[in-house]
């Protein structure tokens, strides 16, 4: 490809707001642009690249005994009612109607209509069997932001696994998860597998695989020397199991006109924020659940749902509320409250006198004890991890990171396959549903996460592996016929010795030709200047070594120079 041709408009400068590095340089190099929130075209080099990492992805799923197929973007919406998702999911799943106003969906995702179609296995000796699929995704974010990282369409690659039972799934589990460690390797991105909750999707043993970066939109916590990484919300730490060594003081009713925050409440009685227990009460399922966390952490639902073992659990509703602690939202307390079941998180064990919510208007408790002043009917790990949390392997401390999500892996288990009566017979004649696992990969998204992760002042640095072109000659004074003749054969033979070849021959100054090679990050770079009239050539790495070579030896150098997939 000649530049003259490619359709690769550069930009000096990008209008608006645009907070990634990646987001940035993908617009200016003329890589992608953008048509509405949230939406992306892809450019012949963007597109050049989203193929690269598709092959990557499909070489290794192919390799790992996975089969392509390739499903509808648009469903029937009563599939996804079958499941509950349409509620579960409701605004951010895109809904439409044909001309005879039966409602469909765009695809956020393809469980239901995967599993549908693996409902005509019949029998056992059928399983197991993983089927994947690359594929345009909808989902109606609110907040469409960060470029290719956070958008309303993009591409995945999502694979589904077809199992007897949880231990074949195991078994394609641990295949899939192999080949994303090759697939990370491959496109040369540092990663970081962190325990996460299901979310949306649900199931469990859910990890996913985090690009570290100051940019990324995903907190998790991890500890350095073991390598434990978990999501706040499920991560575990070793709790120290301290005993206050104070006396319990006795109960003190305190009024609180208007105080119900917990900024509020400290101050007012200066308290630090330790010292106040959190109420929070929940409806799981059909009960009502009452959960105290100290007054500095944050409750995790998910470790709250999975104490209660409820389907579904959410905020009670203000009438709950009342009715339970006999007050208005923001003064319950554990004391007095009824018809609810009180779960405690166990780091209040080693707690002592501490302030709660006093179940009347205006009023908060204060040298409140556990076991004296009520009962606790469960103790369990409710509250996020947090930086500095001790960690549950070795004891090391935990420290904060931020991440591009690039993957996830879940284990389903029957809860598609039962909804959609995705059954088999097995062996010993009984009807059983599939046992399933689920496995995303954003294929655009991981494109902006190499952007991200490589690049530099002058622009993109991309590893060999997905580069859009692995070599340009830059070809400096057009008008030199001399010169001129070097690039062309050079443009003619290269690709001959096996190099994807771009040629920078518009009529542009030197120092223009340059700034955008280095701004699209092209590996390799032959300077055709004039050291072409001694029939030499400079031979370089974008962003590493350069060499003066013969124009005859610059295949053998370039060889040498691309080596790595990234630069040394
Ligand atoms: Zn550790």
């Amino acid at each position: 490809m000649r530049t003259r041709e490619l359709f690769a408009p550069t930009l000096r400068q990008i209008s608006g707001e645009v907070e990634l590095a990646s987001h940035r340089l993908l617009l200016r190099a003329g890589f992608v642009r953008q048509l509405a929130a949230g939406m992306y075209s892809l450019l012949p080099l963007g597109l050049r690249v989203v193929r690269k990492v598709e092959n990557i992805v499909r070489q290794e799923m192919d390799a790992a005994g996975a089969q392509e197929l390739f499903l509808p973007a648009l469903h029937p919406l009563e599939l996804w009612e079958k499941t509950g998702r349409a509620q579960y999911w409701g605004d951010e799943l895109m809904k439409l109607k044909d001309r005879t106003g039966r409602p469909f969906c765009l695809g956020g995702t393809h469980e239901e209509v995967v599993t549908q179609l693996a409902s005509e296995v019949k029998s056992y000796r059928e399983l197991p069997f993983t089927l994947y699929q690359i594929q345009t995704k909808f989902r109606d974010d609110p907040r469409p932001r960060g470029g290719l990282v956070r958008v309303r369409e993009f591409t995945m690659k999502d694979a589904y696994s077809f199992d007897r039972d949880v231990a074949g799934l195991d078994c394609s589990y641990d295949k899939m998860v192999a080949a994303y460690h090759r697939i990370m390797e491959r496109v040369a991105l540092p990663y970081h597998v962190v325990d996460a909750s299901g979310g949306g999707i649900g199931g469990w043993d859910t990890k996913e695989f985090e690009l570290p970066t100051e940019s990324g939109e995903s907190h998790y916590l991890r500890c350095d020397s073991c390598g434990y990484a978990a999501t706040p919300e499920v991560a575990q730490y070793k709790r120290e199991v301290q005993t206050a060594g104070e006396d319990e003081l006795p109960l003190e009713r305190v009024e609180t006109p208007g105080q119900r925050t917990i900024d509020q409440v400290t101050e007012f009685l200066g308290v630090p924020p330790e010292k106040l227990v959190k109420t929070l009460i929940y409806q799981a399922d059909e009960r009502v659940v009452a959960a105290l966390v100290r007054g500095d952490r944050d409750l995790s639902e998910d470790k709250l749902q999975v104490a209660v073992e409820a389907k579904k659990l959410e905020m009670a509703a203000a009438a709950t509320i009342e009715r339970v602690s006999g007050a208005p939202v923001g003064f319950a307390g554990p004391v007095g409250i009824k018809e609810v079941e009180i779960l405690a998180d166990e780091e209040l064990r080693g707690e002592r006198n501490f302030v709660t919510g006093g179940n009347e208007d205006d009023l908060h408790l204060r040298n409140v004890n556990w076991g004296r002043d009520f009962e606790v009917n469960q103790w369990a790990d409710l509250r996020n991890g947090e930086a500095g949390d001790l960690c549950p392997g070795c004891g090391g401390p935990l420290t904060a990171y931020r991440g591009i999500e690039l993957a996830h892996v879940f284990k389903l288990g029957t809860i598609y396959s039962e909804p959609l009566a995705a059954h088999f017979l097995d062996e010993d004649g009984e009807r059983k549903p599939m046992v399933m696992g689920c496995y995303g990969l954003g294929t655009t998204r991981m494109m902006a996460a190499i952007v991200e992760h490589s690049h530099d002042d002058a622009g993109i640095v991309w590893p060999m592996s997905v580069a859009p072109y692995e070599v340009v000659i830059i070809l400096l004074n057009h008008d030199d016929e001399e010169h001129r003749a070097v690039a062309e054969k050079l443009y003619e033979e290269l690709p001959q010795e096996g190099f994807e070849v771009l040629l920078e021959d518009r009529f542009e100054r030197a120092g223009v030709k340059f700034k955008d090679a280095d701004l699209m990050g092209i590996p390799g770079q032959v300077v055709v200047g004039r050291l072409a009239a001694e029939g030499k050539v400079e031979v370089r790495r974008r962003g590493g070594e350069s060499r003066t070579v013969q124009v005859g030896d610059a295949g053998t150098a370039l060889r040498e120079i691309l080596s790595t997939n990234l630069p040394a």
